[in-house]
């Protein structure tokens, strides 16, 4: 029922440009992010997690241990 959505922090929006206002949500298995300033709106399909989530991830350094 929930839907999760985190803020990536220090993100900018391709959009607006604003900053801080990216989140990262999963709707149905797919990864979304969303512009919560402009309703900028990117899907992911699934398994296709390489576009622009990772992007923004790696501006605040998340890594998946995962992977090497
Ligand atoms: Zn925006």
């Amino acid at each position: 029922m929930s839907k999760r959505k985190r803020f990536i922090a220090g993100a900018t929006c391709p959009s607006c440009n604003e900053q801080d206002t990216i989140v990262v949500f999963v709707d149905q298995n797919v990864e979304k992010v969303q512009c919560v300033k402009c309703d900028y709106l990117q899907s992911q399909a699934p398994g296709e997690v390489s576009g622009a989530t990772r992007q923004f991830e790696q501006v605040i350094g998340v890594f998946n241990p995962d992977e090497n």
